[in-house]
C-alpha cells in the first residue's frame, strides 16, 4: 500500500503548474489525473510519476488498466 500521506501530496507532474493535477487512486495500482487523464502506475508500492509513463496510458480507460501494472 502506498501511504495516505504520500498520496495526499502527490500531484500530476504535467498539470501541477497550471491546475490542481489531483490524482485519483484506482485499485491501489494506478493514480489517475483528473485534469489530463494521464495514468501513473504504482510499481512495488512506488508511484511512477513520469509524464512519459503517464502518456502511455492516457488513452486507456480506467477499467482497462492492467492490475497489477506491467513492470518495465
Ligand atoms: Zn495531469
Amino acid at each position: 500500500m502506498v501511504s495516505k500521506e504520500l498520496l495526499e501530496i502527490l500531484r500530476c507532474p504535467n498539470c501541477v503548474r497550471e491546475k490542481d493535477g489531483l490524482l485519483n487512486l484506482h485499485r491501489d495500482a494506478w493514480l489517475v489525473c483528473q485534469d489530463c487523464g494521464r495514468k501513473y502506475p504504482i510499481v512495488d508500492e512506488i508511484p511512477v510519476m513520469l509524464i512519459d509513463e503517464g502518456d502511455k496510458w492516457a488513452a486507456t480507460s480506467v477499467e482497462d488498466l492492467p492490475v497489477p501494472p506491467p513492470m518495465k
